[in-house]
């Protein structure tokens, strides 16, 4: 039997990310290989939100444009993966076991936090995709608890790729910038002392514990995908840090995996 996956969290940053040479363009473009082949990945995207847990369940989702503005070369990029509904099925179970309700979409897509980051990671598009949505009328402790109930499926040949933002304001973006501000490296660097020391009641009450929290993230969505990645890494999780840096100012690129103790 294959070693269980561990579970990763990444930020997507900017949807031009994969338009440009970037460390963090590079970086995701090599964790395909390094984590290895899923039989199906389980994307917990930043840009789906929604009040009850949802996961998609079509069987060709499209690839969502979900931004304005930007190259015309990004609107013409697909990510033609077959759908997860099989996973889509084991996902809600999983939600039910728990006493948690949660809802099947045939009609969600592929949006730029999932397609962005799995075109780089796996180019060939030919591992079925379901993403589950984050809940921003919910706090980080639900989502740990949320993460929990997903935990088999690391052992079932699933990769749970979260996908969100460690450090997102966009108030401070500059593009092309290189460094950061003061505060976001604050909060990074709390960030990755919390992980690094496995302190999931830190993470699920990380707007008390970091005095950055709400400078770095003026709103929930882009940490939640975390402590969904972290919780599904089991009660006593091992973070190793896969990147770390800023792009265009003040937007963390750091990601992490999470291996069950
Ligand atoms: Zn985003």
């Amino acid at each position: 039997m294959p070693a269980p996956f561990p579970t990763v969290f990444v930020s997507h940053g900017s949807p031009t990310l994969i338009l440009e040479d970037s460390p963090g363009r590079a970086f995701l473009a090599g964790l395909g290989e390094r984590l290895g082949r899923p039989s199906a990945v389980l994307a917990v995207s930043a840009h789906w939100t929604t009040g009850a847990p949802a996961v998609s369940s079509a069987t060709r989702p499209e690839t969502v444009h979900d931004f304005h503005g930007f190259p015309r070369a990004l609107y013409e990029m697909r990510y033609p993966a077959p759908g997860a509904p099989e996973l889509a099925a084991r996902v809600l179970g999983l939600l039910r076991a728990q006493g948690m309700a949660g809802s099947a979409d045939p009609d969600q897509g592929l949006d730029h936090g999932a397609w962005v980051p799995l075109k780089l990671m796996y180019g060939q598009a030919d591992i079925p995709v379901a993403q589950l949505s984050v809940m921003p009328g919910r706090d980080a402790a639900d989502h740990v608890a949320l993460g929990r109930a997903l935990a088999p499926l690391r052992d079932e040949g699933v990769l749970i790729l979260a996908s969100g933002g460690a450090v997102h304001n966009l108030r401070d973006f500059r593009f092309g910038a290189t460094g950061a501000a003061p505060w976001a490296e604050a909060f990074a660097r709390w960030l990755d002392a919390t992980l690094m020391a496995g302190d999931v009641e830190g993470i699920a009450r990380w707007t008390e514990r970091c005095p950055e929290a709400r400078v770095a993230h003026p709103t929930d969505e882009h940490f939640l995908p975390l402590p969904v990645a972290l919780g599904a890494a089991g009660p006593t999780p091992r973070a190793e840090r896969l990147h770390d840096g800023f792009e265009h100012g003040s937007i963390g690129m750091q990601a992490y995996a999470f291996h069950a103790a």
